[in-house]
């Protein structure tokens, strides 16, 4: 998978994100990792796991940046291409890839090549 070279930084970094299943942003990433690593090899790991396919970022509420694997190994990944929309829990937070697509709207003279989409509400968990 990628060209990336499996260090032990990039190893704990990925074992976030397995076990979590779930979206991580960058404040909470140097948080967890703080005794591994420092700050700027967090940032420097996920942009290159983004470079490699392996990642993807996005915006969340508050202007925070988030990573995730992506959903659906295979379909998704191999177009490196951003079409699924993101979920974030207003009252605790969580944040996660939603396994549907939304098509990228053609817009004439313009060549769009990804779409970003936020959905913001409640999770199961925090509705019931
Ligand atoms: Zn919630
Ligand atoms: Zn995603």
């Amino acid at each position: 998978m990628g060209i990336i070279r499996k260090t032990r930084s990039v190893k704990a970094l990925l074992t976030e994100f397995e076990q979590s299943k779930t979206a991580l942003s960058t404040l909470e990433l140097v948080e967890r990792l703080h005794h591994q690593m420092n700050r700027s090899t967090v940032y420097r790991i996920l942009e290159r796991l983004e470079d490699d396919g392996i990642l993807h970022s996005f915006t969340g509420l508050d202007g925070l940046t988030w990573y995730a694997l992506y959903p659906n190994e295979g379909s998704l990944h191999s177009h490196h291409m951003n079409t699924h929309p993101h979920f974030q829990c207003r009252d605790c937070g969580k944040t996660e890839c939603l396994s549907i697509t939304v098509p990228i709207p053609k817009v004439a003279k313009h060549n769009v090549e990804s779409v970003s989409l936020l959905l913001v509400g409640r999770c199961a968990d925090c509705a019931s």
